[in-house]
Protein backbone atom coordinates (compact mmCIF):
# COMPACT_ATOMS: atom_id res chain seq x y z
CA UNK A 1 0.00 0.00 0.00
CA UNK A 2 0.81 3.50 -0.58
CA UNK A 3 0.56 4.82 2.79
CA UNK A 4 0.44 3.88 5.65
CA UNK A 5 -2.98 2.65 7.18
CA UNK A 6 -2.64 4.61 10.53
CA UNK A 7 -1.89 7.66 8.85
CA UNK A 8 -4.63 6.84 5.75
CA UNK A 9 -7.27 6.41 8.92
CA UNK A 10 -7.00 9.92 10.67
CA UNK A 11 -6.71 11.55 7.65
CA UNK A 12 -10.13 10.36 6.82
CA UNK A 13 -10.89 10.80 10.70
CA UNK A 14 -10.22 14.65 10.38
CA UNK A 15 -11.41 14.75 7.00
CA UNK A 16 -15.54 14.00 7.19
CA UNK A 17 -16.46 13.24 3.71
CA UNK A 18 -19.96 15.43 4.16
CA UNK A 19 -17.76 18.49 5.59
CA UNK A 20 -15.07 18.42 2.55
CA UNK A 21 -17.96 17.77 -0.01
CA UNK A 22 -20.08 20.15 1.35
CA UNK A 23 -17.61 22.86 0.87
CA UNK A 24 -17.57 21.44 -2.63
CA UNK A 25 -21.20 21.55 -2.97
CA UNK A 26 -24.10 22.10 -0.84
CA UNK A 27 -25.56 19.01 0.65
CA UNK A 28 -28.90 18.67 1.67
CA UNK A 29 -29.60 15.81 4.67
CA UNK A 30 -31.94 13.24 3.21
CA UNK A 31 -32.88 10.67 6.25
CA UNK A 32 -29.71 9.33 6.76
CA UNK A 33 -27.71 10.15 3.85
CA UNK A 34 -26.76 13.60 1.99
CA UNK A 35 -27.86 14.44 -1.60
CA UNK A 36 -27.01 17.36 -3.80
CA UNK A 37 -26.83 18.12 -7.84
CA UNK A 38 -23.89 16.40 -9.09
CA UNK A 39 -20.66 18.47 -9.59
CA UNK A 40 -19.77 16.06 -12.30
CA UNK A 41 -22.53 15.78 -14.51
CA UNK A 42 -25.56 18.06 -15.38
CA UNK A 43 -28.70 17.41 -13.56
CA UNK A 44 -31.70 19.20 -12.30
CA UNK A 45 -32.37 16.90 -9.98
CA UNK A 46 -30.20 15.57 -7.61
CA UNK A 47 -28.69 12.31 -7.54
CA UNK A 48 -25.65 12.58 -6.17
CA UNK A 49 -25.45 10.98 -3.01
CA UNK A 50 -23.31 11.31 0.31
CA UNK A 51 -23.33 8.45 2.65
CA UNK A 52 -22.21 9.48 6.24
CA UNK A 53 -21.56 6.14 7.66
CA UNK A 54 -19.76 4.37 4.98
CA UNK A 55 -17.54 7.74 4.59
CA UNK A 56 -18.35 7.55 1.02
CA UNK A 57 -20.36 8.96 -2.29
CA UNK A 58 -22.18 7.66 -5.32
CA UNK A 59 -23.70 9.36 -8.24
CA UNK A 60 -26.64 7.53 -9.59
CA UNK A 61 -26.62 9.27 -12.70
CA UNK A 62 -23.23 9.15 -13.66
CA UNK A 63 -21.59 6.41 -11.85
CA UNK A 64 -19.18 8.49 -10.10
CA UNK A 65 -18.12 7.38 -6.40
CA UNK A 66 -15.88 6.53 -3.71
CA UNK A 67 -14.41 8.34 -0.83
CA UNK A 68 -13.12 11.61 0.15
CA UNK A 69 -9.91 11.24 -1.33
CA UNK A 70 -11.52 10.20 -4.80
CA UNK A 71 -13.89 12.76 -4.63
CA UNK A 72 -11.43 15.07 -4.47
CA UNK A 73 -9.22 13.96 -7.34
CA UNK A 74 -12.45 13.79 -9.67
CA UNK A 75 -13.49 17.25 -8.28
CA UNK A 76 -9.81 19.37 -8.66
CA UNK A 77 -8.83 17.24 -11.28
CA UNK A 78 -5.20 16.32 -9.40
CA UNK A 79 -3.68 12.79 -8.70
CA UNK A 80 -3.82 10.77 -6.06
CA UNK A 81 -0.98 11.80 -3.96
CA UNK A 82 -1.87 15.57 -4.57
CA UNK A 83 -5.30 14.64 -3.29
CA UNK A 84 -3.70 13.20 -0.09
CA UNK A 85 -1.67 16.03 0.28
CA UNK A 86 -4.56 18.38 0.07
CA UNK A 87 -6.59 16.71 2.92
CA UNK A 88 -3.53 16.29 4.59
CA UNK A 89 -2.71 20.32 4.34
CA UNK A 90 -5.85 20.82 5.33
CA UNK A 91 -6.48 18.60 8.83
CA UNK A 92 -3.12 19.70 9.49
CA UNK A 93 -1.44 16.61 9.05
CA UNK A 94 2.29 15.59 7.80
CA UNK A 95 2.14 13.42 4.90
CA UNK A 96 4.60 10.75 5.72
CA UNK A 97 7.91 10.25 3.24
CA UNK A 98 7.56 6.53 1.93
CA UNK A 99 4.64 7.29 -0.04
CA UNK A 100 3.44 6.64 -3.55
CA UNK A 101 3.57 8.72 -6.30
CA UNK A 102 5.67 10.89 -4.18
CA UNK A 103 6.88 12.30 -7.64
CA UNK A 104 4.47 14.18 -9.41
CA UNK A 105 3.05 15.15 -6.03
CA UNK A 106 6.33 16.44 -5.15
CA UNK A 107 6.65 18.52 -8.57
CA UNK A 108 3.45 19.83 -8.00
CA UNK A 109 4.56 21.26 -4.83
CA UNK A 110 7.59 22.55 -5.52
CA UNK A 111 6.19 24.27 -8.59
CA UNK A 112 3.88 25.86 -6.22
CA UNK A 113 6.22 26.66 -4.19
CA UNK A 114 8.48 28.29 -6.25
CA UNK A 115 5.07 29.84 -7.26
CA UNK A 116 4.94 31.61 -4.00
CA UNK A 117 8.66 33.00 -3.69
CA UNK A 118 8.49 34.41 -7.57
CA UNK A 119 5.28 36.77 -6.81
CA UNK A 120 6.89 37.72 -3.29
CA UNK A 121 9.87 38.62 -5.64
CA UNK A 122 7.77 40.59 -8.30
CA UNK A 123 5.92 42.45 -5.54
CA UNK A 124 8.47 43.85 -3.55
CA UNK A 125 10.39 44.82 -7.47
CA UNK A 126 6.85 46.74 -7.75
CA UNK A 127 6.71 48.02 -4.44
CA UNK A 128 10.52 49.05 -4.60
CA UNK A 129 9.93 52.40 -6.72
CA UNK A 130 13.25 51.36 -8.40
CA UNK A 131 10.91 50.83 -11.83
CA UNK A 132 9.06 53.80 -13.15
CA UNK A 133 7.21 53.03 -15.97
CA UNK A 134 5.43 50.21 -13.60
CA UNK A 135 4.77 52.33 -11.06
CA UNK A 136 3.11 54.90 -13.35
CA UNK A 137 1.12 52.12 -15.16
CA UNK A 138 -0.18 51.06 -11.74
CA UNK A 139 -1.25 54.86 -10.83
CA UNK A 140 -2.47 55.86 -14.21
CA UNK A 141 -4.62 52.56 -14.21
CA UNK A 142 -6.01 53.46 -10.66
CA UNK A 143 -4.72 50.16 -9.36
CA UNK A 144 -2.44 51.76 -6.44
CA UNK A 145 -4.58 50.23 -3.84
CA UNK A 146 -5.18 47.64 -4.83
CA UNK A 147 -1.21 46.26 -4.87
CA UNK A 148 -1.01 44.53 -1.51
CA UNK A 149 -4.45 42.94 -1.56
CA UNK A 150 -4.19 41.29 -5.41
CA UNK A 151 0.00 40.89 -4.83
CA UNK A 152 0.64 42.67 -7.88
CA UNK A 153 3.95 42.75 -9.05
CA UNK A 154 6.73 43.60 -11.71
CA UNK A 155 8.78 41.59 -13.55
CA UNK A 156 11.86 43.23 -14.62
CA UNK A 157 13.84 42.29 -18.08
CA UNK A 158 16.30 40.83 -16.52
CA UNK A 159 17.69 37.41 -14.92
CA UNK A 160 17.80 38.28 -11.38
CA UNK A 161 14.36 36.07 -10.67
CA UNK A 162 16.62 33.09 -11.72
CA UNK A 163 19.49 34.01 -9.28
CA UNK A 164 16.80 34.44 -6.56
CA UNK A 165 15.20 31.13 -6.92
CA UNK A 166 18.07 29.08 -7.43
CA UNK A 167 19.78 30.78 -4.50
CA UNK A 168 16.71 29.43 -2.76
CA UNK A 169 17.91 26.00 -3.67
CA UNK A 170 15.07 25.69 -6.72
CA UNK A 171 16.74 24.03 -9.95
CA UNK A 172 16.88 25.02 -13.38
CA UNK A 173 14.85 22.55 -14.68
CA UNK A 174 12.14 23.13 -12.39
CA UNK A 175 12.00 26.78 -12.89
CA UNK A 176 11.25 26.16 -16.09
CA UNK A 177 8.47 23.52 -15.44
CA UNK A 178 6.88 26.28 -13.33
CA UNK A 179 6.72 28.64 -16.66
CA UNK A 180 9.00 31.04 -14.75
CA UNK A 181 12.38 31.22 -16.72
CA UNK A 182 13.17 30.63 -20.20
CA UNK A 183 15.75 29.06 -21.63
CA UNK A 184 18.28 31.84 -21.41
CA UNK A 185 17.31 32.10 -17.42
CA UNK A 186 15.37 35.27 -18.20
CA UNK A 187 11.97 35.61 -16.61
CA UNK A 188 9.30 34.72 -18.63
CA UNK A 189 6.93 37.57 -17.63
CA UNK A 190 9.85 40.61 -18.43
CA UNK A 191 8.88 43.87 -18.39
CA UNK A 192 5.20 43.37 -17.46
CA UNK A 193 2.78 43.57 -14.76
CA UNK A 194 2.17 40.24 -13.10
CA UNK A 195 -0.79 39.10 -11.55
CA UNK A 196 -0.98 36.24 -9.39
CA UNK A 197 -3.44 33.72 -10.10
CA UNK A 198 -4.31 31.99 -6.62
CA UNK A 199 -6.54 28.75 -6.51
CA UNK A 200 -9.47 28.19 -4.15
CA UNK A 201 -7.17 26.69 -1.60
CA UNK A 202 -5.04 29.68 -1.64
CA UNK A 203 -1.84 28.55 -3.85
CA UNK A 204 -0.26 30.94 -5.78
CA UNK A 205 -0.80 28.48 -9.30
CA UNK A 206 -0.04 30.67 -12.28
CA UNK A 207 0.45 34.44 -13.36
CA UNK A 208 -0.76 36.34 -15.69
CA UNK A 209 1.13 39.15 -17.04
CA UNK A 210 0.42 42.59 -18.85
CA UNK A 211 2.96 43.82 -21.13
CA UNK A 212 4.51 47.53 -20.29
CA UNK A 213 5.24 47.93 -23.76
CA UNK A 214 3.65 50.88 -25.63
CA UNK A 215 2.44 48.97 -28.59
CA UNK A 216 2.22 45.65 -27.67
CA UNK A 217 2.65 42.57 -30.75
CA UNK A 218 -1.04 41.35 -31.75
CA UNK A 219 -1.64 38.82 -29.37
CA UNK A 220 1.32 39.91 -26.76
CA UNK A 221 -0.72 42.04 -24.58
CA UNK A 222 -1.38 39.63 -21.80
CA UNK A 223 1.01 36.28 -21.58
CA UNK A 224 -0.38 33.41 -18.73
CA UNK A 225 1.56 30.56 -17.38
CA UNK A 226 1.34 27.82 -19.71
CA UNK A 227 -0.31 24.57 -18.39
CA UNK A 228 2.10 22.86 -15.65
CA UNK A 229 1.40 20.05 -13.48
CA UNK A 230 0.36 22.88 -11.31
CA UNK A 231 -1.77 25.25 -13.57
CA UNK A 232 -4.34 24.88 -16.12
CA UNK A 233 -5.74 27.62 -17.30
CA UNK A 234 -9.52 25.65 -18.32
CA UNK A 235 -9.68 25.07 -14.78
CA UNK A 236 -9.04 28.74 -12.89
CA UNK A 237 -10.86 31.73 -12.74
CA UNK A 238 -8.94 34.92 -11.73
CA UNK A 239 -10.42 36.11 -7.89
CA UNK A 240 -11.94 33.18 -7.66
CA UNK A 241 -10.01 32.87 -3.73
CA UNK A 242 -11.85 35.87 -2.95
CA UNK A 243 -14.74 36.20 -5.00
CA UNK A 244 -15.95 32.21 -3.89
CA UNK A 245 -16.67 34.02 -0.16
CA UNK A 246 -18.34 37.18 -1.14
CA UNK A 247 -22.09 37.21 0.45
CA UNK A 248 -23.98 37.83 -3.36
CA UNK A 249 -25.55 34.40 -4.35
CA UNK A 250 -23.84 35.53 -7.84
CA UNK A 251 -20.76 35.71 -9.64
CA UNK A 252 -20.34 38.84 -11.67
CA UNK A 253 -18.04 37.14 -14.89
CA UNK A 254 -15.74 39.55 -16.41
CA UNK A 255 -12.92 39.24 -19.46
CA UNK A 256 -9.75 40.95 -17.63
CA UNK A 257 -7.87 40.87 -14.42
CA UNK A 258 -8.00 44.51 -14.21
CA UNK A 259 -11.91 44.87 -14.55
CA UNK A 260 -12.16 42.38 -11.68
CA UNK A 261 -9.68 44.64 -9.21
CA UNK A 262 -11.56 47.67 -10.54
CA UNK A 263 -14.88 45.72 -9.66
CA UNK A 264 -13.37 44.49 -5.96
CA UNK A 265 -11.91 47.74 -5.01
CA UNK A 266 -15.47 49.35 -5.65
CA UNK A 267 -17.22 46.67 -3.52
CA UNK A 268 -18.28 44.08 -5.69
CA UNK A 269 -16.39 41.41 -4.28
CA UNK A 270 -17.93 38.59 -6.11
CA UNK A 271 -16.56 39.85 -9.29
CA UNK A 272 -13.80 36.60 -11.08
CA UNK A 273 -12.58 36.62 -14.82
CA UNK A 274 -11.96 34.18 -17.19
CA UNK A 275 -8.20 33.59 -18.34
CA UNK A 276 -7.51 34.17 -21.37
CA UNK A 277 -9.95 34.07 -24.71
CA UNK A 278 -12.53 30.85 -24.65
CA UNK A 279 -14.58 30.11 -21.18
CA UNK A 280 -14.50 26.50 -20.96
CA UNK A 281 -16.69 23.72 -19.40
CA UNK A 282 -14.82 23.14 -16.18
CA UNK A 283 -14.58 27.17 -15.78
CA UNK A 284 -18.44 26.63 -15.51
CA UNK A 285 -17.58 23.49 -12.97
CA UNK A 286 -15.92 25.66 -10.81
CA UNK A 287 -18.17 28.39 -10.78
CA UNK A 288 -20.99 25.90 -9.83
CA UNK A 289 -19.34 24.48 -7.11
CA UNK A 290 -20.08 27.46 -5.24
CA UNK A 291 -22.80 29.87 -6.70
CA UNK A 292 -25.92 29.00 -9.06
CA UNK A 293 -26.18 32.15 -10.93
CA UNK A 294 -23.66 34.46 -12.51
CA UNK A 295 -24.05 37.99 -14.50
CA UNK A 296 -21.80 38.07 -17.66
CA UNK A 297 -20.29 41.44 -17.86
CA UNK A 298 -17.82 41.47 -20.67
CA UNK A 299 -16.97 44.28 -22.75
CA UNK A 300 -19.89 46.02 -25.08
CA UNK A 301 -18.32 45.43 -28.46
CA UNK A 302 -18.40 42.90 -31.24
CA UNK A 303 -16.28 40.59 -30.08
CA UNK A 304 -17.40 40.90 -26.61
CA UNK A 305 -20.86 40.15 -27.26
CA UNK A 306 -19.60 37.03 -29.35
CA UNK A 307 -17.79 35.99 -26.26
CA UNK A 308 -21.34 36.49 -24.55
CA UNK A 309 -23.27 33.90 -26.50
CA UNK A 310 -20.83 31.76 -26.11
CA UNK A 311 -20.47 31.41 -22.22
CA UNK A 312 -24.28 31.81 -22.00
CA UNK A 313 -24.12 28.19 -23.69
CA UNK A 314 -21.63 26.63 -21.41
CA UNK A 315 -23.14 28.16 -18.04
CA UNK A 316 -26.75 27.30 -19.06
CA UNK A 317 -25.95 23.63 -19.88
CA UNK A 318 -23.91 23.48 -16.78
CA UNK A 319 -27.29 24.27 -15.06
CA UNK A 320 -26.08 28.06 -14.07
CA UNK A 321 -28.57 30.92 -14.47
CA UNK A 322 -27.39 33.50 -16.46
CA UNK A 323 -28.06 37.46 -16.80
CA UNK A 324 -26.23 39.53 -18.90
CA UNK A 325 -25.54 43.86 -18.11
CA UNK A 326 -24.95 45.15 -21.27
CA UNK A 327 -22.63 48.13 -21.46
CA UNK A 328 -22.33 51.34 -23.33
CA UNK A 329 -21.07 50.94 -26.69
CA UNK A 330 -17.26 49.27 -26.61
CA UNK A 331 -16.81 50.26 -22.45
CA UNK A 332 -15.74 47.48 -20.43
CA UNK A 333 -15.95 47.42 -16.45
CA UNK A 334 -12.99 48.68 -15.44
CA UNK A 335 -13.65 52.27 -18.02
CA UNK A 336 -16.80 51.75 -16.60
CA UNK A 337 -16.59 52.32 -12.77
CA UNK A 338 -13.62 55.29 -13.23
CA UNK A 339 -15.73 56.74 -15.28
CA UNK A 340 -18.96 56.62 -13.81
CA UNK A 341 -18.40 55.11 -10.32
CA UNK A 342 -19.83 52.23 -8.45
CA UNK A 343 -23.53 53.33 -8.17
CA UNK A 344 -24.50 53.43 -11.90
CA UNK A 345 -22.58 50.11 -11.99
CA UNK A 346 -25.06 49.12 -9.22
CA UNK A 347 -27.76 50.23 -11.46
CA UNK A 348 -26.55 48.32 -14.31
CA UNK A 349 -26.78 45.21 -12.34
CA UNK A 350 -29.67 45.64 -11.35
CA UNK A 351 -31.29 46.60 -14.79
CA UNK A 352 -29.36 43.07 -16.31
CA UNK A 353 -31.51 41.13 -18.65
CA UNK A 354 -32.31 37.17 -18.50
CA UNK A 355 -30.17 34.93 -21.35
CA UNK A 356 -33.22 34.73 -23.08
CA UNK A 357 -34.11 38.32 -23.45
CA UNK A 358 -30.71 39.13 -24.22
CA UNK A 359 -30.27 36.12 -26.54
CA UNK A 360 -34.09 37.30 -28.62
CA UNK A 361 -32.89 40.59 -28.55
CA UNK A 362 -29.71 39.99 -30.29
CA UNK A 363 -31.95 37.92 -33.33
CA UNK A 364 -34.45 41.04 -33.40
CA UNK A 365 -31.71 43.05 -33.62
CA UNK A 366 -29.88 41.72 -36.55
CA UNK A 367 -33.09 41.73 -38.88
CA UNK A 368 -34.90 44.66 -40.65
CA UNK A 369 -38.18 43.77 -39.54
CA UNK A 370 -39.77 45.85 -42.08
CA UNK A 371 -39.09 43.61 -44.38
CA UNK A 372 -41.39 40.69 -44.88
CA UNK A 373 -38.84 37.99 -45.71
CA UNK A 374 -36.41 39.04 -42.79
CA UNK A 375 -39.33 38.93 -40.63
CA UNK A 376 -40.28 35.63 -41.77
CA UNK A 377 -36.48 34.77 -40.72
CA UNK A 378 -36.56 36.32 -37.60
CA UNK A 379 -39.28 34.24 -36.04
CA UNK A 380 -37.86 31.45 -36.79
CA UNK A 381 -34.73 32.21 -35.49
CA UNK A 382 -36.70 33.44 -32.35
CA UNK A 383 -38.41 30.28 -32.60
CA UNK A 384 -35.70 27.98 -31.92
CA UNK A 385 -34.48 30.31 -28.91
CA UNK A 386 -37.79 29.84 -27.17
CA UNK A 387 -38.42 26.14 -27.95
CA UNK A 388 -35.04 25.10 -26.48
CA UNK A 389 -36.99 26.24 -22.72
CA UNK A 390 -38.38 23.88 -20.92
CA UNK A 391 -40.55 24.95 -18.53
CA UNK A 392 -44.00 25.25 -20.71
CA UNK A 393 -45.30 28.72 -18.51
CA UNK A 394 -41.88 30.38 -19.27
CA UNK A 395 -42.12 29.51 -23.38
CA UNK A 396 -46.07 30.52 -22.82
CA UNK A 397 -44.27 33.97 -21.72
CA UNK A 398 -41.70 34.63 -24.33
CA UNK A 399 -44.37 33.71 -26.74
CA UNK A 400 -46.67 36.17 -26.04
CA UNK A 401 -44.00 38.78 -25.46
CA UNK A 402 -41.97 38.30 -28.74
CA UNK A 403 -45.11 38.14 -31.10
CA UNK A 404 -46.26 41.19 -29.90
CA UNK A 405 -42.42 42.09 -30.82
CA UNK A 406 -42.82 40.61 -34.04
CA UNK A 407 -46.57 41.96 -34.64
CA UNK A 408 -47.42 38.50 -35.74
CA UNK A 409 -50.29 36.46 -34.32
CA UNK A 410 -49.67 34.62 -31.58
CA UNK A 411 -51.53 31.62 -32.41
CA UNK A 412 -49.58 31.12 -35.17
CA UNK A 413 -45.84 31.83 -33.67
CA UNK A 414 -47.09 29.85 -30.73
CA UNK A 415 -47.85 27.04 -33.18
CA UNK A 416 -44.43 27.42 -34.59
CA UNK A 417 -42.45 27.27 -31.34
CA UNK A 418 -44.13 23.97 -30.17
CA UNK A 419 -43.65 21.85 -33.51
CA UNK A 420 -39.66 23.17 -32.62
CA UNK A 421 -39.69 21.98 -29.43
CA UNK A 422 -41.55 18.62 -29.67
CA UNK A 423 -38.58 17.92 -32.41
CA UNK A 424 -36.00 19.09 -29.81
CA UNK A 425 -37.68 17.29 -26.76
CA UNK A 426 -38.00 13.41 -28.67
CA UNK A 427 -34.38 13.92 -29.95
CA UNK A 428 -33.34 14.18 -26.45
CA UNK A 429 -35.30 11.55 -25.13
CA UNK A 430 -34.23 9.13 -28.27
CA UNK A 431 -30.34 10.09 -26.96
CA UNK A 432 -32.02 9.62 -23.10
CA UNK A 433 -32.85 6.23 -23.53
CA UNK A 434 -30.13 5.26 -26.43
CA UNK A 435 -28.27 5.57 -22.53
CA UNK A 436 -29.97 4.13 -20.75
CA UNK A 437 -30.39 0.70 -22.65
CA UNK A 438 -26.44 0.73 -23.44
CA UNK A 439 -26.04 1.14 -19.45
CA UNK A 440 -28.49 -1.16 -18.18
CA UNK A 441 -27.41 -4.02 -20.17
CA UNK A 442 -23.98 -3.37 -19.82
CA UNK A 443 -23.59 -1.51 -23.11
CA UNK A 444 -20.75 1.11 -22.89
CA UNK A 445 -19.84 -0.52 -19.68
CA UNK A 446 -16.08 0.44 -19.45
CA UNK A 447 -15.31 -0.22 -16.07
CA UNK A 448 -16.50 -4.03 -16.54
CA UNK A 449 -16.84 -4.74 -20.30
CA UNK A 450 -17.22 -8.83 -19.78
CA UNK A 451 -20.52 -7.61 -17.75
CA UNK A 452 -22.76 -7.37 -20.83
CA UNK A 453 -21.59 -11.04 -21.76
CA UNK A 454 -21.81 -12.43 -18.27
CA UNK A 455 -24.53 -10.97 -15.99
CA UNK A 456 -25.56 -13.61 -13.95
CA UNK A 457 -21.72 -14.03 -12.88
CA UNK A 458 -21.10 -10.53 -12.23
CA UNK A 459 -24.03 -9.67 -10.68
CA UNK A 460 -22.68 -12.73 -8.36
CA UNK A 461 -19.35 -11.08 -7.86
CA UNK A 462 -20.57 -7.70 -6.91
CA UNK A 463 -23.11 -9.08 -4.37
CA UNK A 464 -20.38 -10.44 -3.11
CA UNK A 465 -17.98 -7.96 -3.01
CA UNK A 466 -20.28 -5.34 -1.70
CA UNK A 467 -20.38 -7.76 1.26
CA UNK A 468 -17.10 -8.10 1.39
CA UNK A 469 -16.64 -4.09 1.67
CA UNK A 470 -19.08 -4.33 4.79
CA UNK A 471 -17.59 -7.60 6.36
CA UNK A 472 -13.96 -7.71 4.97
CA UNK A 473 -13.29 -11.18 7.37
CA UNK A 474 -15.44 -12.91 5.09
CA UNK A 475 -13.28 -13.34 2.48
CA UNK A 476 -10.46 -15.28 4.78
CA UNK A 477 -13.50 -17.10 6.57
CA UNK A 478 -14.41 -18.20 2.68
CA UNK A 479 -11.39 -18.88 1.13
CA UNK A 480 -10.67 -21.23 4.24
CA UNK A 481 -14.20 -22.74 3.74
CA UNK A 482 -13.00 -23.61 0.55
CA UNK A 483 -16.09 -22.25 -0.82
CA UNK A 484 -14.55 -18.55 -2.68
CA UNK A 485 -11.21 -18.40 -4.29
CA UNK A 486 -10.10 -16.19 -7.39
CA UNK A 487 -10.63 -18.29 -9.83
CA UNK A 488 -14.22 -18.28 -9.37
CA UNK A 489 -14.23 -15.15 -10.79
CA UNK A 490 -15.43 -14.52 -14.26
CA UNK A 491 -15.11 -10.97 -15.25
CA UNK A 492 -11.51 -9.52 -15.64
CA UNK A 493 -12.44 -6.62 -13.40
CA UNK A 494 -14.22 -8.14 -10.54
CA UNK A 495 -10.99 -10.23 -9.96
CA UNK A 496 -9.05 -7.67 -10.13
CA UNK A 497 -11.25 -6.22 -7.47
CA UNK A 498 -11.48 -9.35 -5.27
CA UNK A 499 -7.97 -9.37 -5.47
CA UNK A 500 -7.07 -6.10 -4.54
CA UNK A 501 -9.63 -6.25 -1.36
CA UNK A 502 -8.13 -10.29 -0.26
CA UNK A 503 -4.81 -8.70 -0.22
CA UNK A 504 -5.64 -5.57 2.01
CA UNK A 505 -7.38 -7.92 3.98
CA UNK A 506 -4.41 -10.15 4.33
CA UNK A 507 -1.99 -7.24 5.02
CA UNK A 508 -3.84 -4.73 6.94
CA UNK A 509 -6.39 -6.62 8.77
CA UNK A 510 -9.02 -4.44 7.80
CA UNK A 511 -10.49 -2.85 4.79
CA UNK A 512 -10.76 0.82 3.62
CA UNK A 513 -11.34 1.75 0.10
CA UNK A 514 -8.31 4.33 0.69
CA UNK A 515 -6.40 1.69 0.98
CA UNK A 516 -6.91 0.28 -2.33
CA UNK A 517 -7.95 3.05 -4.41
CA UNK A 518 -4.19 3.80 -5.35
CA UNK A 519 -4.60 0.91 -7.91
CA UNK A 520 -7.69 2.00 -9.80
CA UNK A 521 -9.26 4.59 -11.68
CA UNK A 522 -11.71 6.98 -10.55
CA UNK A 523 -14.58 5.48 -12.30
CA UNK A 524 -13.62 2.20 -11.09
CA UNK A 525 -13.24 3.28 -7.70
CA UNK A 526 -16.82 4.86 -8.50
CA UNK A 527 -18.09 1.05 -9.58
CA UNK A 528 -16.42 -0.26 -6.15
CA UNK A 529 -18.61 2.04 -3.84
CA UNK A 530 -21.51 1.74 -6.37
CA UNK A 531 -21.14 -2.43 -4.90
CA UNK A 532 -20.96 -1.60 -1.34
CA UNK A 533 -23.76 1.02 -1.38
CA UNK A 534 -26.27 -1.25 -3.09
CA UNK A 535 -25.79 -3.59 0.20
CA UNK A 536 -25.65 -1.06 2.55
CA UNK A 537 -28.98 -0.75 2.61
CA UNK A 538 -29.89 -4.20 2.75
CA UNK A 539 -30.89 -6.12 6.00
CA UNK A 540 -29.25 -9.38 5.48
CA UNK A 541 -25.29 -9.13 4.82
CA UNK A 542 -24.88 -12.28 6.48
CA UNK A 543 -21.88 -14.76 5.95
CA UNK A 544 -24.72 -17.39 5.14
CA UNK A 545 -26.02 -14.92 1.77
CA UNK A 546 -22.47 -14.64 1.10
CA UNK A 547 -21.63 -17.72 0.87
CA UNK A 548 -25.08 -18.28 -1.50
CA UNK A 549 -23.85 -16.44 -3.91
CA UNK A 550 -20.31 -18.19 -3.95
CA UNK A 551 -22.18 -21.02 -4.81
CA UNK A 552 -24.14 -19.12 -7.56
CA UNK A 553 -21.20 -18.18 -9.00
CA UNK A 554 -19.24 -21.29 -8.87
CA UNK A 555 -22.35 -23.21 -10.37
CA UNK A 556 -22.15 -20.25 -13.29
CA UNK A 557 -20.21 -21.45 -15.82
CA UNK A 558 -19.68 -18.54 -17.94
CA UNK A 559 -20.99 -16.75 -21.16
CA UNK A 560 -23.04 -19.78 -22.74
CA UNK A 561 -25.40 -19.53 -19.80
CA UNK A 562 -26.30 -15.98 -19.57
CA UNK A 563 -28.34 -15.97 -22.84
CA UNK A 564 -27.86 -12.79 -24.23
CA UNK A 565 -24.71 -12.77 -25.71
CA UNK A 566 -24.99 -9.61 -28.39
CA UNK A 567 -26.56 -6.49 -29.04
CA UNK A 568 -28.68 -8.01 -31.48
CA UNK A 569 -30.27 -10.82 -28.94
CA UNK A 570 -31.03 -7.80 -26.21
CA UNK A 571 -32.39 -5.94 -29.28
CA UNK A 572 -34.67 -8.88 -30.50
CA UNK A 573 -35.78 -9.54 -26.78
CA UNK A 574 -36.53 -5.89 -26.08
CA UNK A 575 -38.80 -6.48 -29.23
CA UNK A 576 -40.47 -9.36 -28.20
CA UNK A 577 -41.28 -7.55 -25.31
CA UNK A 578 -43.04 -5.05 -27.35
ZN1 LIG B 1 -23.10 12.59 -11.58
Amino acid sequence: MAYPAEFLEELKKRNRIVDVINSYVPLKRAGNLYTACCPFHNEKTPSFTVYERTESFYCFGCGVGGDVVSFVMKADNIDYGSAIEQLAQRAGLTVPDNGYDRESSDRRRRILDANREAAKYFHNQLTSGKYKEATDYISGRGLTAAVRHFGLGYSPPDKKLFTYLTDLGYKPNELADAFLVNRGGYSTFEHRIVFPIIDAAGNVVGFSARSLEKKPAEGQKYKNTNDTPAFSKRRNLYAMNFAKNSKEDFFILCEGQTDVIALHMSGFTNAIASLGTSFSEEQAALIRRYKNKVVICYDGDAPGIAKTNAVIKILSDAGVETKVVSLPDGCDPDEFINKYGKERFSLLLQKSIGQMDYRCGQVLSSYDLRSADQKTIAADKLADVIASVYSPVEREIYTVKYAKQLEVSEESFKTLIEIKHKKLKKANKKEEQAKIIRQSEGYGDRVNPDKLRMTRAANAEEAILGIAQISPEFLIQAEKDGVLNENDFKTNFNHRVYTALLDCVKNEGKYDISFISSKFTPDETGRITRMLISRTDLTDNSYGVFTEYARALREDEGPKENGAASYDDIQALINKKK
